[in-house]
């Protein structure tokens, strides 16, 4: 049995079927990445699965229970966090305060208190008073990557992290991965640069008009292989 999973899961909005039948696993320990072009239904997947968008009750299980049917904030206390895409701070509130939200419904203690966020990011620890509009987008996502770790989740939903950023900051961003994961956090990753999530991912699969066309492990996939499931095949 898988910590999460999902089964033959849809997703609609309204007439538009933006999901068909996506079946992913991911293991306890593992880190999956989400690969796909705009419009491709990642954004729909994370969200199906954090309960943002409703699913059929049975299309989703985390732990061994399904969780498709319950509310974000129930599926959230039982361990599912998600950093959502565009990050989502509160722009009147501090760092610090951002980060306390992340606590809110938070049904157990574990590794990560305000503390060890910001000895993570420790710009964050010297930015604490500022509001979260006087923020570059680095720090701004750092906040939002630390909000969903103060639930101390088992399974952390990071959404395109690193969209705008420079390389340099995506770099610093992803250099907090291995410290997740020491911590008891399994991660799935939405991420557009294909050689990023490549280098992140244990395992890889690839979306396309809504279904999953390609899986498998970094060294397995073919350069080709991932430009047709990206893509289509010519
Ligand atoms: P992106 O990289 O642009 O975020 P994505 O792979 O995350 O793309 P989704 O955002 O999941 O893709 O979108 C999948 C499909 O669903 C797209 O065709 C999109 O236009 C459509 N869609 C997404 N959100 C909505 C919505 N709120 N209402 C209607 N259609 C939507």
């Amino acid at each position: 049995m898988s910590l999460l999973e999902t089964h033959n899961l849809t997703a609609h909005y309204g007439d538009f079927q933006a999901l068909f039948g996506v079946d992913i696993t991911l293991e306890e320990a593992e880190t999956v990445a989400i690969i796909g072009a705009n419009g491709a239904g990642k954004t729909t997947l994370m969200r199906s699965i954090a309960g943002v968008l409703r699913n059929a009750a049975e299309a989703v299980t985390y732990d061994g229970r399904p969780v498709g049917a319950q509310p974000a904030d129930e599926i959230m206390a039982q361990g599912v966090a998600m950093v959502p895409e565009g990050r989502k701070l509160f722009p009147s509130l501090s760092v610090e305060e951002n980060l306390l939200i992340g606590t809110y419904g938070r049904k157990k203690s574990g590794h990560w208190t305000l503390n060890t966020v910001y000895d993570l990011f420790p710009i964050l620890r010297e930015r604490r008073n500022s509001p979260g509009t006087a923020l570059s987008g680095g720090q701004q996502q750092m906040v939002a990557i630390g909000r969903a770790l103060m639930s101390n989740p088992r399974v952390l939903l990071c959404d395109e992290i690193s969209l705008g950023l420079a390389p340099v900051v995506i770099k610093d961003i992803y250099a907090a991965v291995p410290a997740i994961k020491a911590a008891g956090a399994s991660l799935v990753v939405v991420e557009q640069d294909i050689a990023q999530a490549m280098a992140v991912a244990d395992r890889v699969y690839c979306m396309m008009e809504g279904r999953i066309t390609l899986s498998g492990t970094p060294e397995s996939l073919s350069r080709e292989a991932i430009h047709d499931a990206y893509f289509g095949a010519a």
